[in-house]
């Protein structure tokens, strides 16, 4: 009844691998100059140009034979003229081209897990036209072959099983088939108009290590990381609210509005298993609490009183700023302390994910799904400082501590999740807090009858699937 709606964000059965990727963030200390930040947008115009430029050439079916392994493609861009034509230094020049191209294998990756998944599926294929059809989405030079109407050239070892692979079967009628399926699914028309951000690696950046000797405040030392720019030998250098060095491959991500910018580093860190996390549990989530559970056990208590502490921190401190417009010291005072009170959520939540996890010791977690762009939950009271909530950080950390602890993690259809009486399923009413459900009496917390309801969706669809295999 909720299938449509119910999406597995963290499902352990399709990820066999022993490490995840975790995303560190990194921020400037003090807005950049006007100037600085202009240099920033030209690498990620520019990146940008070349990105389109990769996706138009190399997306179709024609350029199949190119993708693997990428040297004839990244000698074409070379003599393409496109590098000196944008004036951009190779190490970003290079860079937008492979992330591009990573992106094109990743479009042709889901087109090829679509098709095999329809293939399982398909009942007017035999077990030996599907074994077939399975060689050739898995073989690369096959597969181009296929798409290409070429005749399919296989290395010597593998002739043979070839052979016997087409043996009582009609390869041209399976060939047109995953031709078709290939046009009816594969989105070739990758483009991107936004130019919020660029991959670097290390031979474009450099951190600053803090200078103890210049003395003062933390605040006052001059730890950053200098950033190549489109001119030659010149680079922007951006102080950072921490003294972490990393020598990874880094996203640099664009804040034009706010002069900011947000360097993301990956992290490879190990997926644990717990043998003792057999719970399944259903939650609700808030934006005063955290998390209620299906049996009102509360996490992040704090986590909408915090918000409100930074809200209202900003909101004096941009009054007195309008007073004294000059003054430098103050304003730099400032933005430590917002950056601290920032840090000191992020830390909460982080915090509070744990707890919850290791007290409640999930093997599933059912999450109501939140409606795009929703505005519910906020209040008049509250409207003020809206903008500093900050949105999706609780559900990030949440996934990415399923996918560290092997937690699954499944979002259920949100709609009258809280209106619903999780004991009949009537519609019922809340007043405050508190749910009344007119149709049998049943009077629990709000956000425990959503959490009740997120349960029951999520094990409802589950086991109508399993009905169905
Ligand atoms: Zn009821």
């Amino acid at each position: 009844m909720y299938g449509g709606g119910t999406e597995r964000i963290v499902d352990k059965s399709q990820k066999r691998s022993q490490t995840a990727c975790r995303i560190i963030r990194q921020y400037n200390r003090e807005p950049l100059s006007e100037e600085d930040m202009k240099k920033l947008q030209e690498i990620a115009e520019d990146y940008r140009k070349v990105k389109n430029y990769v996706y138009s050439r190399y997306g179709s079916i024609g350029s199949l034979s190119k993708l693997y392994p990428g040297y004839t493609i990244q000698n074409e861009m070379t003599n393409s003229g496109l590098r000196s034509e944008l004036a951009m230094p190779s190490v970003y020049f290079y860079r937008a081209v492979f992330d591009a191209l990573g992106d094109i294998k990743s479009q042709w990756a889901r087109t090829k897990n679509k098709i095999l998944k329809l293939i399982s599926q398909n009942e007017n294929l035999n077990s030996q036209e599907k074994h077939y059809l399975r060689f050739l989405l898995k073989v690369n030079n096959a597969f181009e072959a296929v798409l290409n109407q070429k005749s399919i050239e296989l290395p010597q070892e593998m002739q043979g099983k070839y052979a016997e692979l087409t043996t009582g079967i009609n390869p041209e009628k399976l060939h047109r088939y995953l031709s078709r399926q290939v046009r009816k699914y594969h989105v070739r028309t990758l483009h991107t108009d936004k130019a919020d951000g660029f991959y670097i690696t290390e031979k474009a950046y450099r951190y600053k290590e803090s200078q103890s000797s210049c003395g003062g405040s933390p605040y006052t030392k001059g730890h950053g990381i200098y950033i190549a720019t489109k001119e030659n030998r010149k680079r922007v250098f951006v102080p950072l609210t921490d003294e972490n060095a990393y020598t990874k491959q880094l996203y640099i991500r664009l804040l034009p509005e706010t002069n900011d910018i947000e360097i993301h580093i990956p992290i490879e860190i190990k997926v644990r298993t717990h043998r003792d996390y057999t719970n399944e549990i259903g939650l609700s989530t808030g934006i005063w609490c955290m998390f209620t559970t299906h049996e009102g056990v509360v996490y992040g208590e704090q986590y909408g009183a915090l918000h409100q502490e930074l809200a209202e921190y900003m909101s004096t401190a941009a009054g007195t700023y309008r007073r004294e417009k000059e003054n430098n010291a103050g304003r730099k005072k400032y933005l430590a302390r917002k950056a601290r009170l920032n840090a000191k959520i992020e830390s909460y939540v982080n915090h509070e994910i744990n707890r919850m996890i290791e007290s409640e010791k999930p093997k599933v977690i059912y999450l109501p799904k939140l409606p795009a762009n929703s505005s519910a939950g906020y209040n008049r009271k509250i409207n003020y400082s809206v903008g500093v909530w900050r949105k999706g950080l609780i559900r990030e950390r949440l996934q990415q501590k399923c996918l560290e602890h092997s937690v699954e993690l499944v979002e259920v259809f949100g709609k009258g999740i809280s209106a619903e009486c999780s004991n009949c399923g009537e519609m019922g009413k809340y007043s405050g807090d508190i749910f009344r459900c007119g149709r049998c009496g049943y009077e629990v917390d709000k956000k425990v009858n959503a959490a009740r309801n997120a349960l029951k969706r999520g094990q409802t669809v589950l086991g109508d699937d399993k009905i169905d295999h």
